[in-house]
């Protein structure tokens, strides 16, 4: 939820490493790598594009290491296979997936199962597409329920009224701009209500204090007095 870094690529080897760069007020490079498995890299303000690639390339080797070693000890949820039995996450609770013959019609929860008819159940990629509208219909009902309700008491701290986006994004719940636009990672939808008001109303906040400074957090305490225990919870789930 860091609005004031940027995604980067650094080349090692045959790999690829995606990090955040985040400038600051300090005088040497620190890279920090993340059991999430994110990398981020706080340089000097004054630091050029160059240096800081030059410094990192430097660091390349333990960066590698050290991902590899949080992966071994914290594998990422398998890749789904869309196969009746697995399950799907959606407000916290787990539902089994059932896929059933049938003429093809929207996915839909039936009890604590998430059931999707297709012509042929080895469709993968069907089944797939399903599942992914289902989850954008809940995202957009369920993440525009919750920007009201948060946004009803974000208000009356003088925060003003945000433009809500729903998207796909793959390392991040939430962001926002300086025009006033909040995006939602689709995903959101998965995590239980208290994690999903928590990552809008940190997002809200921004809407007055666009940092990490002390008046945001003041802000936010105002707003969501236990958003820490919130966010706790939220870091159990991986995006
Ligand atoms: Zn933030």
């Amino acid at each position: 939820m860091k609005t004031d870094s940027a995604k980067d690529v650094i080349q090692f080897g045959t790999r690829q490493i995606q990090y955040h760069l985040h400038r600051d007020d300090r005088k040497h490079l620190r890279v920090v790598v993340s059991p999430e498995l994110k990398v981020d890299v706080y340089a000097p303000k004054t630091a050029s594009d160059g240096q800081i690639h030059a410094a990192l390339k430097k660091k390349a080797h333990w960066i590698t290491r050290t991902l590899d070693k949080l992966e071994t000890y914290h594998p990422l949820p398998a890749p789904k296979r869309y196969v009746s039995g697995e399950t799907f996450l959606y407000l916290g609770r787990q539902y089994r997936l059932k896929v059933e013959n049938g003429l093809r019609q929207p996915a839909k929860l039936v009890g604590r199962f998430l059931w999707v008819w297709i012509e042929d159940k080895t469709d993968v990629h069907a089944i797939k597409r399903a599942v992914d509208a289902w989850y954008r219909k809940r995202a957009h009902e369920a993440l525009g329920r919750y920007m009201e309700k948060c946004y009803t008491i974000a208000s009356r701290h003088g925060v003003p009224e945000p433009l809500l986006v729903i998207r796909a994004m793959r390392r991040r719940w939430g962001s926002c701009s300086p025009s006033g636009r909040i995006t939602l990672n689709v995903k959101l939808v998965q995590v239980p209500v208290h994690c999903i008001e928590y990552v809008v109303m940190h997002e809200l906040c921004h809407l007055k204090n666009n940092n990490h400074s002390k008046a945001f957090y003041s802000l936010l305490n105002r707003c969501q007095p236990d958003w820490r225990k919130r966010k706790e919870a939220l870091d159990r789930f991986r995006l």
